[in-house]
């Protein structure tokens, strides 16, 4: 394009002024690029636009100028710039990053934030990974579906709903689409995926958790937890191949690696007996801590599948083992030392069904829509859910969680 007209529009990232040379560094979300105004080659009035309050929105109308020199070979001398809204208030911190911003400032001033490219590339690689479930998920005959984000009763018990007020009556919002997504194959759909928002009234503060997240879900009818567990591998997998193809210079300005894309499966029962030969002690019937999710990924590499938990400690819907009474057909997938994804076989047998939610002290009377549609033909089924922001954090490195929710709900965040 050397010598040819453009019009550009961007944010003004940086200006330098050397007297007889004005640089602008002018960005949008693909990049930066140099606008350079040298006396004698620009009018004195264009040199003179150039000096503009950084984050300033500008449009630059100018010639592209081939140049060994600069980063991207080229850069761009100006004919015209127009300042499209001049900046009325300052702008809250660097979007340079030359100053360090804490997370809670960047947060609260988000659109300012976007504007920095590490965070454009968490984004540009959080669109690759939803791209590749639904291109997985479609290859495979899946059909997307919704589910309602409003409930009249708790998926999984009591706790960790949000409350609201439904006309004259009370909901809640919805922790997961895991029954509607159950009803879904019951009904004949067969395959069925979903990318939707559930809400977690967690309240605890961490920088894995979030009150809002977004899972990516599928249910698998006529299949078995190995069923399931396949699917996840493949679309987990590919998703990480997608990352790395597409996202080349994210992955890069974030210094981000990952990984193999590799799964390593193993069942519960062995994990525990490697964590004790490790020396992280752990009984046969606990969950795993953080800290032993953490070892197994050291052990087994970036992505570790374990399988058949014990029951007590899996949601009541999860199908017990034909083996082996004390575990079900659960299963979760760790990357680089954190839980991305659970899943099971489900409880198909209507009375089975009934015998699991009360021992997991639950009553079946708040389930009764459900468990009577497993009278009426519902086959054999397993699916899982992944959740996209934990994926993301794990694909690019970012310690907060927060860093990979455009706009994150936690504890006491509900704005913007
Ligand atoms: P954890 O025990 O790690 O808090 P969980 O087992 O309660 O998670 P699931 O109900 O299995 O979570 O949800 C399926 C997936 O959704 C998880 O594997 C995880 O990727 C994601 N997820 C669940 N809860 C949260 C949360 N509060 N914040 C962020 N992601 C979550
Ligand atoms: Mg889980």
């Amino acid at each position: 394009m050397d010598g040819s007209e453009v019009i550009l529009g961007g944010w003004v990232h940086e200006v330098r002024n050397i007297g007889k040379i004005v640089f602008i560094l002018l960005r949008d979300h693909s990049g930066i690029v140099q606008v350079i105004g040298k006396e004698g080659d620009v009018s004195e009035n264009v040199m003179h636009s150039m000096n503009l309050p950084k984050e300033s929105v500008v449009m630059v109308k100018g010639r592209v100028k081939k140049n060994g020199e600069s980063k991207l070979g080229f850069e761009i001398v100006p004919s015209e710039i127009v300042n499209l809204n001049p900046l009325e208030s300052a702008i809250p911190f660097e979007v340079t990053g030359k100053v360090p911003a804490e997370i809670d400032v960047r947060l609260d001033n988000r659109h300012i934030d976007l504007r920095r490219l590490d965070t454009t590339s968490i984004f540009n690689i959080q669109s690759t990974v939803l791209g590749s479930f639904r291109k997985t998920m479609a290859k495979d005959g899946f059909t997307e579906i919704r589910t309602p984000a409003l409930v009249e009763a708790a998926t999984e018990g009591g706790a960790d709903l949000f409350k609201v007020e439904y006309f004259d009556r009370k909901a809640f919002l919805a922790q997961s689409p895991q029954l509607y997504k159950q009803l879904a194959v019951i009904g004949g759909m067969d395959r069925v995926f979903m990318v939707v928002p559930v809400f977690r009234a967690e309240k605890h503060n961490t920088v894995f958790h979030l009150n809002e997240i977004t899972q990516m879900d599928a249910e698998l009818g006529f299949a078995d937890h190995n069923d399931a567990i396949r699917l996840l591998k493949k679309a987990v997998k590919n998703i990480i191949k997608d990352v790395v193809y597409s996202n080349e210079q994210d992955l890069k300005r974030l210094s981000a690696d990952a990984g193999e894309p590799k799964v390593t499966e193993i069942r519960y029962a062995k994990a525990v007996s490697l964590l004790n030969e490790n020396n992280l002690n752990i009984e046969f019937g606990q969950d795993f801590t953080r800290e032993q999710e953490g070892a197994l990924c050291s052990i087994l590499g970036d992505l570790v599948l374990v399988k058949e938990y014990p029951k007590r400690v899996r949601a009541f819907y999860s199908m017990p083992n034909e083996k082996d009474g004390r575990v079900c057909n659960s299963f979760d997938l760790l990357y680089k030392g954190l839980e991305i994804s659970s899943g099971a076989q489900r409880i198909h047998k209507p009375e089975m069904l009934v015998q699991s939610i009360k021992e997991h002290g639950l009553d079946s009377a708040d389930f009764d829509f459900y468990i009577n549609a497993f009278r009426q033909g519902a086959p054999p089924h397993a699916g899982w859910s992944l959740g996209l922001e934990r994926l993301t954090m794990k694909l690019t490195g970012a310690q907060n969680i927060r860093e990979c929710c455009l706009f994150p709900r936690d504890r006491v965040r509900l704005k913007p």
